[in-house]
């Protein structure tokens, strides 16, 4: 038997970067919203846990793990051991979610497996304990289960739904190569930004309210200028989403993916044509999509 689960990209409409924590983690006040860019995860019975990961288009998977260190087969793992039980898979990852692109597709690779397993073997884990396991494995993992657009607190794993009445586009702009989370969030420090958490005050009303110009006022990312100050050439791609009709140009997560804000989806496939004349790869993605959501049980 197999099962496949198919699990979405996040952005951060809001990323409020507070002080440091003791156990190294930053205090986050985050609207997360899962777009429809996916990964694919299948699960198969296996004698001894094993991962496979294919990409589809320009995406680079050369820095994903084929190993345990595969956030993948750690939720597989992390889920088995929950329930005790002696069994292991093999997962086939199908990456259409850019590596290391502030996207979090390591997390919903994590979020698909969990589901694709608990399916697998019809273990009938409750939500409340997938979404901590889920916290523990990393803190997008939850809203990676969630999906929609939803509001994040402690270090992103506290997540409830936000009403959201838009159907937003976005054009979808990754750069060749990765950031890393950890460099950017140690430049962060190392610039002493966060001395106080920004709340998405006026945000939940755009999002209610549904019109792009308003929303696009209200987007806002505490990580740019240290992404920046990592990656300068990025502010060239941000002057160009916009300078192409965007309503606003956002850094996705730590970046250097870049988001522009489209009014519809004609108005999304007019930027990304323009932007495709200096970008090698250039997406449109709806959102609010659904979380991590079983495609085929056969
Ligand atoms: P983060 O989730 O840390 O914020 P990100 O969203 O920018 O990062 P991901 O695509 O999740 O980027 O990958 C971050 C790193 O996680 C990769 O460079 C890779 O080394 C590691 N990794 C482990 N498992 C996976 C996986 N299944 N898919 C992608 N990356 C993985």
């Amino acid at each position: 038997m197999t099962v496949t689960v198919r699990a979405p990209a996040k952005i951060n409409l809001h990323l409020g970067v507070g002080p440091g924590r003791e156990d190294g983690y930053h205090q986050l006040a985050t609207v997360y919203q899962a777009i429809g860019l996916y990964d694919d995860v299948t699960a198969t019975d296996a004698g001894d846990w094993g991962v496979t990961v294919t990409v589809s288009g320009e995406i680079d998977g050369s820095q994903v793990p084929l190993d345990d260190d595969n956030i993948a087969i750690r939720a597989g793992r992390a889920l088995a051991e929950h329930h005790g039980v002696d069994r292991c898979a093999h997962l086939a990852i199908a990456k259409s979610i850019p590596v290391a692109g502030g996207l979090a597709g390591g997390s919903a690779d994590a979020a698909a497996a969990l589901v694709a397993l608990d399916r697998l073997w019809d273990l009938q884990t409750s939500d409340a304990d997938l979404l901590a396991l889920a916290g523990r494995l990393g803190s997008d993992v939850p809203f990676a289960l969630l999906g929609g657009t939803a509001y994040g607190t402690g270090r992103g794993e506290l997540v409830e739904p936000v009403a959201d009445n838009g159907q937003w586009w976005w054009v979808v702009v990754p750069e060749g190569q990765g950031l890393s989370t950890a460099a950017v969030y140690a430049e962060y420090d190392r610039l002493g930004l966060g001395q106080t958490l920004r709340a998405p005050d006026g945000l939940f009303e755009a999002l209610a309210e549904a019109y792009p110009e308003v929303l696009a006022s209200e987007l806002h990312n505490d990580l740019e200028p240290a992404s920046l100050d990592l990656r300068p050439e990025l502010a060239r791609t941000k002057r160009e989403i916009l300078e192409c009709g965007a309503y606003a140009a956002l850094l996705s997560g730590s970046g250097p993916t870049w988001l522009g804000l489209a009014g519809d989806a004609d108005h999304a496939r007019v930027v990304a044509a323009a932007l495709a004349d200096t970008h090698p790869v250039v997406l449109c993605a709806p959102g609010p999509v659904a979380g991590a959501h079983v495609v085929t049980y056969a």
